[in-house]
């Protein structure tokens, strides 16, 4: 186990199941878990998958729904 999905499993173990929303990596299609933004907000970010380690761009909204997606690179 990497030391990210090691970091990643003790931080998720600490957070209540409501607070959170999966996803599909669109990297690798593995399963992460992400805070759920509270009710009217929408929250963007970059972030690196735990399983793969690649970086994709999320947008977590308060319905639990999340888009995940891999960044355009600049060119
Ligand atoms: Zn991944």
């Amino acid at each position: 186990m990497t030391e990210l999905l090691a970091t990643y499993n003790a931080w998720i173990a600490r957070v209540p199941a409501t607070k959170l929303s999966t996803f599909d990596c669109p990297c690798c299609a593995e399963s992460v878990q992400t805070l759920r933004p509270p009710k009217g907000q929408t929250w963007d970010s970059l972030t690196i998958c735990p399983h793969c380690e690649s970086m994709c761009f999320k947008v977590a909204h308060d319905d639990g729904r999340v888009d995940a997606y891999v960044p355009e690179t600049a060119s």
